[in-house]
C-alpha cells in the first residue's frame, strides 16, 4: 500500500487531524481509515492511552455490521485495564496522525481494502 504524497500543508499548531485535506470533517471510521488516521484513546479513569489505527477499527465495525459514525462508534470501545478491574469506562478520543501502537484489531485483506479505496475514488 502506498502512502499519500503529503504536501506538508498540515497547519502547524492547529492540530486538527479530524478533517480531510479539503477541510471537511471526518465523520465516520471509514473516512478516518481512508485518510490514514489514528485514534488516540485516553481513559478518563486510569489514564491508559491507546493508539488505534483507524483501518482495522473500521474493518471490525464493518464485519460486525456496526454503524461507524463518529463519535458514537468510539463509545463501543472501553478501557481494557479498567474492564479487567471490573469497570466499564468509555475512553475519550482524538483523531491524530500518530503511528498506531500496541495490539490492533485484524486488518482487512488487500482485496477488501482495495475495494473500499476504489469505491471512495469513484
Ligand atoms: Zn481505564
Amino acid at each position: 500500500m502506498r502512502t499519500e504524497q503529503g504536501q506538508a500543508t498540515s497547519s502547524p499548531g492547529r492540530g486538527d487531524d479530524a478533517v480531510d485535506h479539503g477541510g471537511r470533517k471526518l465523520r465516520t471510521l471509514e473516512q478516518c481509515a481512508l485518510h490514514r488516521r489514528t485514534f488516540r484513546l485516553t481513559c478518563p479513569a486510569c489514564g491508559h492511552v491507546r493508539l488505534l489505527d483507524a483501518i482495522p477499527l473500521w474493518w471490525l465495525f464493518t464485519k460486525r455490521g456496526w454503524d461507524d459514525g463518529l463519535p458514537h462508534a468510539i463509545r463501543r470501545l472501553c478501557c481494557q485495564p479498567c474492564r479487567d478491574g471490573g469497570r466499564v469506562v468509555r475512553p475519550r478520543f482524538v483523531v491524530t496522525r500518530e503511528q498506531p501502537e500496541g495490539p490492533q484489531p485484524p486488518y482487512p485483506n488487500h482485496h477488501e481494502w482495495k475495494r473500499v479505496v476504489s469505491r471512495y475514488r469513484s
